[in-house]
C-alpha cells in the first residue's frame, strides 16, 4: 500500500475517533525515522507520537556511569560502544577520563577481542595486544545487545552490566496515569530478540513495527483499528524480522548467562527485575565482583551535581525535548548537558538534528 493510501486511511479513522490521541514508540531508531520522514506533520491533529525510553544510553542510570568513569580513572582499562562513553555523569564521561589518559577503548563490535589477532597479540591496536581479562567491557543495552555480551562473557571477557529488559519499563509506563497513553508502538529491534508474545499482558492497543515511513504509518493505522473496535491484542507489523517466540537461541544465550535483578532506570527510577546481572557462575569475570572494594568507595565519594536536564521526563514522554529551556541554547551534540542529546537515539539528539 502506498503512503497516500495509509494516511487516507489514518485521516478517516482519526476523524471517527475524534478525540486526542497518543501513541508512543519505544525504540530510539523509530524515533530517528520518524524525524527523518518528518511523520509527525503528515499526521492528523488529533494524533500525538510522542518517544519512550527507548535509547539504552540515555536510560542508564547516573551511578553506573559515575562507577565505570571512576573504574577507568583508577587505571582499568574499559572497553564500550561510542555512544556510551559521551554520556557524562558525576565524574565526567569516558571520552572526558581518555582525553585526561585514562585507557578507553571504543569498540563497534565486541567481537573485537576474540579476532585472531587479538589472540596472538600482533594487532597493532593497543587494545588488541592487551589480554581481554584485564579490560572491562561496559555492557550496555536492552535484549537487542545483551546476547552479544553474553558471547563476550563465554568467550572469556569482564564485564560491567548496564544491561536492562525492556518490558517491565512498558509496565511503570503505563501505571503513570500522567502518561495518558492509548497505545504503543512496540520496539523493533528488541522485538527481534523476545517476540511479540512477551507484550501480550499489556492491556493496551499495541503494533511491533519496522523502521521505514510506511511500516510506522501502517503501525499508526493498525493501532486506529484497534481503538475502533475497542479491543487491545498485539499486532505484528514487522513480521519480515519479528517472530512470536523472538529468537530462541538468543534468549538462550542470555538465560544461560544473567540472573535478573532490580535495576534503576534514568527518569523511570527502580524498576523490579529490569535489570541483568552475571551469574555467580561468571563471578570471576563480573567486574561488580572483582572491583567491589573499589566500586564502594566510588560510590561512596559521589557527589550529586545538580542538573536542570530534563531528560528523565523526555524519556517518559512527559515533556517534548524542546519544552526543555536548555534545548539548543546551551544544550547541542556538540556541548550536551544531559544524556538524551549525547546517543544519537536520544530524543534530544534527533530532535535537534533533525530540526536544523
Ligand atoms: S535538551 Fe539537553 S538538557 Fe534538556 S532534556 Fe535534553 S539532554 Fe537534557
Amino acid at each position: 500500500m502506498g503512503y497516500e493510501k495509509i494516511l487516507e486511511n489514518i485521516r478517516k479513522k482519526a476523524a471517527k475517533i475524534n478525540r486526542p490521541l497518543r501513541f508512543m514508540e519505544l525504540c530510539g531508531t523509530h524515533a530517528e525515522a520518524i524525524a527523518r520522514h518528518n511523520i509527525k506533520s503528515v499526521l492528523p491533529k488529533n494524533i500525538q507520537l510522542v518517544s519512550g525510553p527507548g535509547c539504552p544510553v540515555c536510560v542508564t542510570d547516573q551511578e553506573d556511569i559515575d562507577v565505570i568513569v571512576g573504574l577507568a580513572k583508577a587505571g582499568i582499562p574499559v572497553a564500550c560502544y561510542g555512544d556510551a562513553a559521551g554520556v557524562s555523569g558525576n565524574l565526567g564521561s569516558l571520552e572526558e577520563a581518555r582525553r585526561n589518559g585514562a585507557d578507553v577503548r571504543i569498540i563497534y563490535d565486541v567481537s573485537e577481542v576474540e579476532t585472531p589477532a587479538y589472540r596472538t597479540g600482533r594487532h597493532c591496536n593497543a587494545f588488541l595486544r592487551t589480554r581481554k581479562k584485564t579490560i572491562i567491557f561496559w555492557g550496555i543495552g536492552f535484549e537487542t545487545t545483551a546476547p552479544a555480551t553474553a558471547w563476550a562473557v563465554k568467550n572469556g571477557m569482564t564485564v560491567f552490566s548496564s544491561h536492562k529488559i525492556f518490558p517491565p519499563a512498558m509496565e511503570i509506563l503505563l501505571k503513570n496515569k500522567k502518561n495518558k497513553i492509548d497505545g504503543f508502538i512496540d520496539p523493533g529491534h528488541v522485538s527481534a530478540i523476545i517476540g511479540t508474545k512477551s507484550y501480550e499482558k499489556f492491556k493496551i492497543p499495541q503494533v511491533v513495527a519496522g523502521f521505514e515511513a510506511s511500516d510506522v504509518l501502517l503501525a499508526v493505522d493498525m493501532l486506529l483499528d484497534q481503538i475502533i473496535s475497542g479491543e487491545y491484542k498485539v499486532q505484528n507489523e514487522y513480521a519480515r524480522l519479528v517472530k512470536k517466540g523472538g529468537n530462541k537461541k538468543a534468549l538462550e544465550l542470555i538465560k544461560s548467562t544473567f540472573d535478573i535483578i532490580d535495576s534503576k532506570w534514568r527518569g523511570l527510577g527502580t524498576i523490579r527485575r529490569s535489570g541483568l546481572k552475571l551469574k555467580k557462575k561468571y563471578q570471576k569475570q563480573d567486574a561488580e565482583f572483582i572491583y567491589k572494594d573499589l566500586i564502594l568507595k566510588i560510590r561512596e565519594n559521589i557527589k550529586t551535581k545538580p542538573s536542570a536536564c530534563r531528560c528523565g521526563e523526555v524519556l517518559q514522554g512527559l515533556i517534548e525535548s524542546t519544552d526543555c529551556p536548555l534545548f539548543g541554547k546551551v544544550c547541542n551534540p556538540d556541548n550536551p548537558q544531559g544524556a538524551c542529546m549525547v546517543s544519537t537515539e536520544g530524543g534530544c539528539n534527533i530532535e535537534y538534528r533533525y530540526e536544523k
